[in-house]
């Protein structure tokens, strides 16, 4: 069986799908890997590299295409939504995708992977449970976004982060505030304590309280409850206005001291909340810095402008997407290692097995047979069950 590689496309994408050191492990389960020429290169990793461990180089992206029985991509038709469409002509039926899809973004470009008959698996769509969870790229780019975030808002901010003492005086250290300690927050936190900051958080879920202090963060308390703040799967529950309303109110005056400020507070499928507003910014020390990590969700700042990096009332505050993509070398090891977990779960004897009494392939099947079979995009979508008639 052939896996495919091709260079990612996506303008300023600088992530491979899989690094050389992969590539042996899948050769033990009999995977061949083709990679596109130049594939790896913005990663960290020559064309002699893959060919070193056993790849085969293409120059042509249509003959990695054209080989592949499975192509693996980090961002596809969907989640790139700037050239991913010229992939379309390449697909074979048949074939496997594996990748970010973006499977609640655009029916159509589900649709268009259906039609050309490809069997797409969306690795945004992986369960999060201990099963799944070497291949649970969604946590390993978050860590990288999370550890991102902090070295921009340094680089930023005119100050330093560590306290110094130094015989021209004492310089105090930058405080830091982290908003949302997912698996992005969480490795923020980490991060700007290693750089020096005194750093506190506030999460929703009683549960992160613990988990902040544990890297030496302390938790900001407010005198809120949320309801039902957590799922069963460990993600926090949307809340209702009022209680939005009173959480920026008793965060007002935290920002306000801060000097930075990483917002990473995301209700899974849904838009993110505004916890910092217009007056919040206004009410910080102009030269602050402000990380949106939730941008691509809408964001949590209220004068975020998604993608763009703006200063407004003194303020810097950047909505870059992607910030996995800014660390490329170790996003590419990270997702390569998922990616092949991923493979070896699904391909046993050299076939592709889709169990759909398997919690992994039901949840992550997107495409198959010519249609969109997955249950949770087409209850998205309003569309009627899979195989029904129309
Ligand atoms: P996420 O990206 O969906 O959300 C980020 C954080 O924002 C969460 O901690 C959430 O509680 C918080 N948040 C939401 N609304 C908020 C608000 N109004 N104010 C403050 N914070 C708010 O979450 P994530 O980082 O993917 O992970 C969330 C949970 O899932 C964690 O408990 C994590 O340990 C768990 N998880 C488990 C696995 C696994 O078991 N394999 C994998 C990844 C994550």
């Amino acid at each position: 069986m052939i896996i495919g590689v091709p260079k990612e496309s996506f303008p300023g994408e600088r992530r491979v799908a899989l690094v050389p050191a992969v590539i042996p492990t899948l050769a033990k389960a009999k995977l061949e890997v083709v990679v596109e020429a130049g594939a790896g290169y913005e990663a960290g990793f020559r064309d002699s590299d893959y060919e070193a461990k056993g790849a085969k180089v293409l120059p042509e992206r249509a003959a990695v295409f054209a080989a592949a029985d499975v192509v693996v991509q980090v961002l596809c038709h969907g989640s790139n939504d700037r050239t991913g469409k010229a992939d379309v002509p390449l697909y074979r039926k048949g074939q496997a995708l594996i990748g970010f899809l973006r499977p609640f973004g655009n029916l159509e470009t589900l649709q268009d992977i259906a039609r050309a008959g490809v069997t797409s698996l969306s690795i945004e769509l992986m369960p999060r449970t201990t099963r799944a969870q070497t291949m649970d790229a969604l946590s390993s780019m978050a860590t990288l976004c999370g550890y991102k975030a902090v070295l921009v808002c340094a680089d930023l901010l005119p100050r330093m982060f560590p306290m110094l003492t130094t015989a021209a005086g004492t310089i105090t250290p930058a405080r830091a505030l982290v908003i949302g300690a997912g698996v992005a927050g969480l490795q923020a936190i980490a991060t700007a304590r290693r750089l020096g900051a005194v750093t506190s958080a506030y999460d929703v879920r009683p549960a992160a309280k613990e988990q902040v202090e544990s890297l030496g963060g302390r938790f900001v308390e407010l005198p809120l409850e949320a309801k039902d703040a957590q799922d069963a799967r460990g993600y926090a529950r949307a809340q209702d206005d009022s209680f939005y309303q009173k959480q920026r109110e008793l965060l007002g005056r935290v920002v306000a001291e801060s000097d930075v400020v990483i917002t990473a507070a995301v209700i899974p499928g849904k838009k993110s909340p505004v916890l910092v507003t217009k007056e919040m910014v206004a009410s910080m020390a102009p030269g602050s810095v402000i990380v949106d990590v939730a941008a691509e969700r809408g964001g949590n700042c209220e004068l975020t402008r998604p993608g763009e990096k703006v200063v407004e009332h003194g303020v810097t505050i950047v909505g870059w997407f992607n910030l996995a993509s800014a660390v490329p070398y170790n996003a590419s090891q990270l997702y390569a290692r998922n990616i092949s977990a991923f493979l070896a779960h699904l391909i046993q004897e050299g076939k592709l097995r889709l169990d759909l009494e398997d919690e992994i392939v039901r949840e992550t099947l997107a495409t198959r047979d010519g249609e969109i079979v997955n249950p949770r995009v087409r209850e998205f979508f309003k569309l009627p069950p899979a195989g029904a008639p129309a």
